[in-house]
């Protein structure tokens, strides 16, 4: 995998030397070497960007939708969010990175989402969203076993 990360807080030293490990354990945990290695991920840190989008994190597309291999995440990385909160974020959207890459989630430029076998228009809770679910049910577990083995904390 190619990783930059850019943004916010960069000159912490430690901060990029943990979400350095931390996004190359999730995605290759997630995808397998095999495809993890040709993946291209941008990870942006901004400050207050749950203030200014209603988000903590995003991971978008940034080539082709039908063949995704180039990402770009960005998470909430203001001081007030310690490390773990951080990395739990982008975990979260290492999950959504897997979903599209394994061809799980799709979106349509009309609003709706297929995910699996279903096609789901996109008027219903957050939570409700099932690529959701495995987002929020898988990311403490990745995070934890990110730090058991790697983590200097
Ligand atoms: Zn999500």
């Amino acid at each position: 995998m190619n990783l930059y990360i850019e943004g916010y807080r960069t000159q912490n030293k430690k901060l990029v030397e943990d979400i350095t490990s931390a996004a190359f354990y999730y995605v290759y945990t997630l995808l397998g070497g095999r495809s993890a290695r040709h993946i291209t991920l941008d990870i942006k840190l901004t400050k207050d960007l749950k203030q200014k989008t209603d988000a903590y994190g995003f991971c978008q597309i940034m080539d082709d939708v039908d063949k995704p291999r180039e990402f770009e995440i960005e998470v909430d990385a203001s001081t007030r969010h310690n490390f773990r909160q951080i990395l739990t974020w982008i975990a979260h959207e290492c999950i959504h990175l897997k979903q599209f890459v394994k061809g799980e989630l799709y979106d349509y430029e009309d609003d709706t989402v297929q995910w699996k076998t279903k096609r789901y228009k996109l008027h219903m809770d957050y939570d409700k969203m099932p690529w959701e679910r495995e987002a929020y049910r898988l990311e403490n577990k990745l995070y934890d076993k990110w730090e058991e083995h790697n983590g200097t904390e």
